[in-house]
């Protein structure tokens, strides 16, 4: 059949960590692939992933680490690619790394590491990556053959890969092209939403803790489906910190979320204790040998304050606890996808083929990465899901 367009084997949509990933796995088998960015830059997300030193994954991977309309679907390709399949090829990198708290890994040097062990992995199996491409259209044709139209010219593959992640940080180069692709094919789409992102609060509360920003404390903060044991960061803006990300992942508008400034310990017994022990301390003199100063003014009520502890009331006890151990809090809403690190939901993983990655209805259409309703935790959790969907398709693409 004569056609005015060049043919491959493989196409790949987003030259980021999912599609630089599946395009090493189908180098390998012989495969030619050629991987489309519309950015002047490969994997940029990356690069500006875990502050410049990229937490490249986490020694701990297990599927409730992810959100998912189908909470199943990652434990193929997270076992099949695991963390260990990971870790060897930075060591074979020789990628100096280290860990951070919860078995966190990153980089100790810049994340540049990891993208560059990636290049040259595709490098070596002529991987061909076409940068500031901007792809116009998209058709499947009667040989079964993608068309893909580009700004510069047309192309023609057995296996299209769409790899071009989730909305979060437009400014990087985001888009809705994978899920408009995806409703082009007939696949649904779970409703998509910021995740792992500061929140703001309503005006009063806004006023109310502007002044505690900068003030990091650590926490556990929870809603009825979660909770996380991490810092709480006040900001001008409203709340953030690792605790606030991670809740913010399983956050609905209009919830308020609970949290405990002093877990694993018990206010009021501290309180009933020095009372008892006929302590002359004023309660604010009390609590700030456990808590910012600037905090405990902000959440509790002077009259209670400055009241001596040989003046307290059990009650008046059991109300400083409360606030201290169960501060609800109802944002107002988060910072959305301009500072969100990741899309909560996207191309419904049902439509797809765990262990292939393929859609069920389309032959020789593949989605891998963010771009999936599936999104990992804060924690190097989201590019091993990169990583391991990558790997999968690139063993059939
Ligand atoms: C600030 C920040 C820090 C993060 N830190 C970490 C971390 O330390 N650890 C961790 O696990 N996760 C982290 N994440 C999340 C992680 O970066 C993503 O989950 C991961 O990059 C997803 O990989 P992906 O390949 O699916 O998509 P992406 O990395 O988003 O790549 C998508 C690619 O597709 C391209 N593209 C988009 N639209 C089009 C189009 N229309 N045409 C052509 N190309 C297109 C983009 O240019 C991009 O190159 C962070 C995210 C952010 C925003």
């Amino acid at each position: 059949m004569k056609t005015d367009a060049a043919t491959t084997d493989v196409v790949i949509i987003g030259a980021s960590a999912a599609g630089l990933m599946c395009a090493i796995e189908a180098g390998k088998r012989g495969r030619r692939v050629l991987v489309l960015d519309s950015a002047n830059k490969a994997g940029k997300k990356i690069l500006m992933s875990g502050g410049g030193r990229c937490n490249f994954t986490n020694y701990s991977i297990e599927a409730e680490n992810y959100i998912s309309e189908n909470p199943h679907f990652c434990k193929s390709a997270l076992s099949r690619f695991n963390q260990w399949g990971f870790l060897a090829l930075v060591e074979q990198y020789k990628i100096p790394f280290h860990e951070r708290d919860h078995g966190q890994l990153f980089c100790n040097d810049s994340a540049k590491d990891i993208l560059h062990m990636l290049l040259a992995e595709c490098e070596k199996v002529q991987v061909t990556i076409q940068l500031n491409c901007k792809i116009q259209h998209i058709v499947k044709n009667s040989e079964h053959q993608f068309r893909l139209h580009t700004q510069q010219y047309k192309i023609q593959c057995q296996s299209l890969v769409i790899a071009t992640g989730g909305l979060s940080i437009p400014k990087m180069g985001a888009s809705a092209f994978g899920y408009q692709l995806a409703e082009q094919f007939y696949i649904n789409i779970i409703p998509t939403s910021a995740g792992l992102v500061p929140f703001t609060l309503q005006t009063g509360d806004k006023e109310k803790y502007a002044p505690l920003s900068g003030i990091a404390v650590p926490c556990t903060v929870s809603n009825s489906r979660q909770g996380f044991k991490e810092n709480v960061l006040f900001t001008h803006r409203g709340l953030s910190g690792p605790a606030i990300l991670q809740i913010s992942s399983y956050w609905r508008p209009g919830e308020a979320i609970n949290v405990d400034f002093l877990p694993d310990f018990d206010v009021a017994n501290m309180l009933n204790t020095k009372r008892a022990n006929k302590v002359m301390l004023q309660v604010k003199n009390v609590l700030v040998e456990r808590l910012p100063k600037r905090l405990i003014d902000a959440l509790i009520i002077q009259k209670l304050l400055v009241l001596s502890l040989q003046d307290i009331s059990n009650k008046q006890i059991d109300e400083i606890a409360q606030i201290i151990h169960h501060w609800k809090i109802k944002p107002n809403g988060t910072e959305g996808y301009r500072t969100a690190e990741v899309t909560l939901g996207g191309v419904d993983c049902s439509a797809i083929s765990s262990k292939t990655m393929q859609c069920n209805s389309v032959s020789g259409l593949y989605f891998i990465g963010e771009v999936l309703d599936i999104t990992g935790w804060l924690g190097g959790y989201n590019f091993q899901w990169a990583w391991s969907s990558g790997w999968c398709a690139g063993q059939y693409v």
